[in-house]
């Protein structure tokens, strides 16, 4: 079934979700030098470099190059002490990349549930896990898709018990929240310049932390943890984790284009809105007083009178359409037959099989009885909104393509093809 069959013409060009944004000579050019000097390795000018321009752009007083995200966010939970059996809370709506280090290092995560307010870690569930779980020892929480969380309430929580708070800030570099820069909250940060991020080196990472002697240690650690000394003299694990210069070429020639791709990525932001203002629809929130989005992707929650019947398995979805009203696979089916790229939200990492067996907290301080399935049926909290609010997103929700290279006239096709589902 497919509704809109034939009503438009499918983009020549794919429109693609979130691609790298290349400048060229620029980054080429860095690339070059590093070639001209042969610093071929994982030090150099445009490791230097990067290192300097991020630190400044977060502000935060030290920032070590790493091989990508997820080795950043490894090294700041090593950083946080955790080891095996180590409580951990962390988001429950956001990439797998946020909480596989957890697991290096044998932490357990607890996952804690979503606010409808940015889409982040709600900070009344992460008071109530420390009373559920008062094991906890560090909390990582994410900005997702580039809006800042209540940061302030996250940390306040974290300071009343006196545990850690790492910063995934991966999706939201650029960002801030209340006038200061989105990865620079937590003890210690994590920024990637994943291909799809905001900006990109093909690949990379970067920690970031005020504390100068963990800056040291994570720098030590990446470089496989060699003592002083004459000889390779090893005291502790080591990693091989550290940023190509390569690499940091590319970052560097990036860097000074951050602000003008969040300022497109806005555009299509404010775009979408008012394209889609007059559907059943809401676009992912911020608060527009305390923060500054990256708008790193644009999404839609479908209200819950507009959605069709939608059932989602393990591995496949299906759903029936119906006049008036649609679902995210609706959506996502009808963007691809167009040749244009959505996403699904991130699927709560509560009701992932691998982490079946992890607790869940939600801001009334339960959720333990996890459902992957959300239906009419689903539990709702006092407030009389669903209790499982990440799954709610996840049902309901999906990423637009929020590539930068699209053109107006190409998003105004997208928005077209969106409205077609609600015919
Ligand atoms: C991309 C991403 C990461 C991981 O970054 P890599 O550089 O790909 O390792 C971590 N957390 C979130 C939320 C991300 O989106």
């Amino acid at each position: 079934m497919f509704r809109s069959e034939g009503r438009f013409k499918p983009f020549e060009k794919k429109v693609w979700l979130c691609s790298p944004t290349r400048h060229g000579d620029e980054e080429l050019a860095y690339i070059q030098d590093a070639f001209d000097k042969n610093w071929i390795t994982t030090a150099g000018a445009n490791v230097d470099e990067v290192e300097k321009i991020a630190a400044e752009k977060v502000g935060c007083r030290f920032a070590v190059a790493l091989g990508c995200g997820t080795a950043a966010l490894h090294l700041c939970v090593k950083l946080a002490g955790i080891g095996r059996g180590d409580l951990v809370a962390t988001s429950d709506v956001s990439f797998s990349a946020t909480v596989n280090p957890v697991l290096y290092e044998g932490g357990i995560p607890v996952f804690i549930d979503t606010e409808y307010d940015t889409w982040n870690m709600d900070p009344r569930a992460l008071e109530k896990a420390f009373s559920l779980y008062p094991g906890i020892r560090a909390v990582v929480c994410a900005d997702l898709y580039g809006t800042p969380g209540k940061l302030d309430e996250l940390k306040a929580v974290c300071d009343a018990h006196g545990v850690v708070l790492i910063e995934d800030a991966a999706e939201s570099l650029g960002g801030s929240y209340k006038g200061k820069p989105t990865g620079s909250f937590g003890r210690f940060n994590a920024i990637s310049f994943n291909g799809n991020k905001i900006i990109t080196g093909s690949s990379g990472g970067m920690l970031l932390t005020d504390d100068r002697e963990a800056a040291e240690k994570a720098r030590k650690w990446s470089t496989q943890s060699r003592e002083h000394a004459p000889w390779y003299q090893h005291e502790e694990t080591g990693y091989n984790y550290r940023m190509s210069n390569l690499i940091a070429g590319v970052v560097r020639g990036q860097f000074p284009h951050l602000e003008e791709h969040i300022a497109r990525k806005k555009a299509i932001y404010q775009r979408y809105r008012e394209g889609l203002k007059d559907l059943p629809v809401q676009m992912n929130p911020y608060d527009q007083e305390a923060s500054e989005p990256n708008f790193w992707l644009s999404c839609l929650l479908i209200e819950p009178s507009a959605m069709c019947r939608q059932v989602r398995d393990e591995k496949e979805a299906l759903y029936r359409p119906e006049e008036g009203k649609s679902c995210p696979t609706e959506i996502l089916e009808t963007l691809a037959r167009y040749n244009a790229e959505g996403r699904p939200i991130w699927k709560p990492l509560h009701s992932q099989p691998l982490y079946r067996m992890n607790g869940f907290v939600t801001r009334e301080g339960n959720g333990r009885a996890k459902t992957n399935a959300y239906s009419d049926g689903a539990p709702l909290g006092q407030d009389g909104l669903p209790l499982d609010v990440g799954l709610d997103i996840f049902q309901r929700g999906l990423c637009l393509p929020s590539d930068i290279k699209m053109t107006a006239e190409e998003q105004d096709t997208v928005i077209e093809i969106i409205r077609s589902c609600f015919a």
